[in-house]
C-alpha cells in the first residue's frame, strides 16, 4: 500500500505564488558571504554550528566555498510546529556534548525573524567558553516591531516580513527542495496539516 503523503497538485511549483530570491542570486551572494567569512577568520579554524533543519542546504553550499579550515556541528531547534507561520518560540536540542570550548564558532541559520533562535543559541554556546561566537543567516526579515533583536554578523539578503519557503526552508515539512526562496499561494497556507518544522 502506498502510504506517501500527498498534496492536491502534482508539482510543488504550482503551490508557489512568487519567487523572492532566485537560485542564481543565492549562489552569487553565497560566494560573497564566503569571502567575507574567510577574511574574518583568516589564519583561524572556524566551527560552523548549523541550526537544523532549515539551514542544511545553505550550510552545504556555504561551507564548500570556504577556503579556510572548517569543522561542522549541528543543533536542532524547533520554532514552527505543524502549519504555524509565526514562531511559537524556539526549543533547542544540541548534539551530545558538543566540543565548542576554545573554538571560533559561527552559528549558521536560514532566516532571522524575531531573533529568539539566534539569541538562544548564542547564549547556550557562550556558556561553553568558546574563543568567539558569531552568527550568519541567509535571510533577515524586516521586523520593525521587534526591539533589541540579536543582529547577525553575516547576512545574505534582507526580505520583507512574510512567510517564505525553499532552499531549505519549509512549510509543514515541505518545500525545502525548491531551489528558490518563494512565497506560497494563500490556498496552500490555509490548508491545515499536521507535522513539525524548523
Ligand atoms: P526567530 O527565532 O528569529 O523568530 O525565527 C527563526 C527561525 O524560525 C528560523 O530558524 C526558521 O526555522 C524559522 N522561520 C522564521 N521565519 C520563517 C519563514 O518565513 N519561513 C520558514 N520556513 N521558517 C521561518
Ligand atoms: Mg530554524
Amino acid at each position: 500500500m502506498d502510504t506517501a503523503k500527498t498534496t492536491s497538485g502534482s508539482s510543488i511549483d504550482a503551490d508557489v505564488a512568487r519567487v523572492i530570491v532566485d537560485a542564481q542570486r543565492i549562489t552569487a551572494r553565497i560566494e560573497q558571504l564566503a569571502g567575507q567569512i574567510a577574511e574574518c577568520y583568516e589564519g583561524r579554524e572556524v566551527t560552523l554550528l548549523a541550526i537544523l533543519t532549515g539551514s542544511l542546504i545553505f550550510l552545504a553550499d556555504l561551507v564548500r566555498r570556504l577556503p579556510i579550515r572548517a569543522r561542522l556541528d549541528v543543533a536542532l531547534v524547533r520554532s514552527y510546529p505543524g502549519s504555524a507561520t509565526r514562531s511559537q518560540g524556539p526549543t533547542l536540542r544540541l548534539p551530545p556534548e558538543p566540543e565548542l570550548k576554545g573554538c571560533d564558532v559561527l552559528i549558521v541559520d536560514d532566516i532571522l525573524d524575531s531573533g529568539g533562535t539566534l539569541r538562544l543559541l548564542c547564549d547556550t554556546v557562550s556558556r561553553m567558553k568558546p574563543a568567539s561566537v558569531r552568527t550568519c543567516v541567509l535571510l533577515r526579515k524586516d521586523r520593525t516591531d521587534v526591539v533589541d533583536r540579536a543582529e547577525p554578523d553575516f547576512v545574505g539578503f534582507d526580505v520583507a516580513d512574510e512567510f517564505v519557503v525553499g532552499y531549505g526552508l519549509d512549510y509543514n515539512g515541505l518545500y525545502r527542495n525548491l531551489p528558490d526562496i518563494c512565497v506560497l499561494n494563500d490556498q496552500v497556507l490555509q490548508r491545515a496539516a499536521g507535522g513539525t518544522s524548523a
